[in-house]
């Protein structure tokens, strides 16, 4: 067993005080491989069991050292009036959104960046300020980062947002997998305050048997469908839901990864580089040819 929510990290850790060890020796073992895919980790969002108490924006907040509210305000659910995308004060935030299946029940989707097994991100950076990392994680080096501002443009998702609030040294933000925390053994931070284990944390290839499994125990549950496991080549978050995601504010996306749109982009902006280069040349000529007309006037 490789995957893990709140519960069972709580029965993992009794097990390693007692000498057992095996989920978590596992899980460091597959974060020590150097990169295949089948290794990675990802985190399953079953949005039909979120109730949408914002504990997870809390926690990461607390987490990366971002300006927080006490967590009992996050149980103001007027929040909920209008949309919001992760920004430079939240690298997540939750949405709700009316469920056809049941409008007592509405659905609640917590959004954070998905961590693409093939980041357009990754690919659009061109000081390589981005990286890969083989446990599944896409982490980002601030003191590379030149502000241009390509993996914003680049993601899919919409997810890097900017300091824009920032005078001095603005970078980019995004959720980063608590990949200080999972180094150490620990569950990102909130999968570990879920509360109804609507995250669990596992081997990527496990959370989408447990995906599959759940949608076949429950096919009335679920939409048939899991979200991130073709899309874009595939991603490490994978998301169940009631509903089309199509409804909750999910892009379409198609099975090819999209660094290929995004190096294209990039190579059409290089390219973009010799029409001016051929503007500047015409110009000058007409400047010479109009000031050796002159010259030629005033003589
Ligand atoms: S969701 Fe966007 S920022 Fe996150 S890894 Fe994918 S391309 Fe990069
Ligand atoms: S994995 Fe960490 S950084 Fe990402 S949303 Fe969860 S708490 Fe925040
Ligand atoms: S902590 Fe869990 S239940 Fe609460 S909003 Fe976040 S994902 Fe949903």
């Amino acid at each position: 067993m490789g995957f893990q929510n709140r519960r069972d990290f709580f029965k993992t850790s009794l097990l390693l005080t007692a000498g057992i060890t095996g989920i978590s020796s596992k899980k460091n073992k597959a974060a020590s491989l150097d990169g295949p895919s089948e290794n990675r980790m990802g985190v399953l969002v079953d949005t039909t069991v979120c109730i949408g108490c914002r504990s997870c924006e809390w926690a990461c907040k607390t987490t990366h050292g971002l300006p927080t509210k006490p967590i009992d305000s996050y149980l103001d659910r007027s929040v909920y009036d209008k949309k919001r995308r992760p920004d430079e004060h939240a690298l997540t935030v939750v949405n709700e959104y009316d469920n056809p299946n049941n409008p007592l029940l509405p659905t609640d989707v917590k959004v954070q960046c998905m961590h693409c097994e093939e980041p357009a991100c990754v690919s659009a950076c061109i000081v390589g300020a981005f990286t890969k990392h083989p446990e599944g994680a896409v982490t980002w080096d601030t003191d590379k980062c030149i502000g241009c501002r390509y993996c914003m443009v680049a993601c899919p998702f919409q997810v890097p947002s900017f300091e824009y609030s920032k005078a001095v040294q603005p970078k980019i933000m995004k959720c980063d997998f608590c990949f200080e925390r999972t180094k150490e053994g620990k569950l990102p931070a909130c999968v570990e305050v879920c509360p109804t284990e609507a995250l669990t944390y596992g081997n990527r290839n496990e959370l989408i048997e447990i995906a599959k499994q759940r949608i076949k125990r429950q096919p009335d549950k679920y939409y048939n469908h899991i979200l991130g496991e073709a899309e874009i080549g595939g991603t490490s978050w994978l998301y169940l839901a009631g509903q089309d995601f199509g409804k909750l504010d999910f892009p379409k996306l198609g099975r090819d990864p999209a660094p290929g749109v995004t190096e294209a982009i990039q190579h059409g902006i290089f390219s973009y580089f010799i029409p001016p280069i051929a503007l500047f040349a015409l110009l000058g000529s007409v400047m010479w040819i109009n000031r050796s007309k002159n010259n030629g006037e005033e003589k």
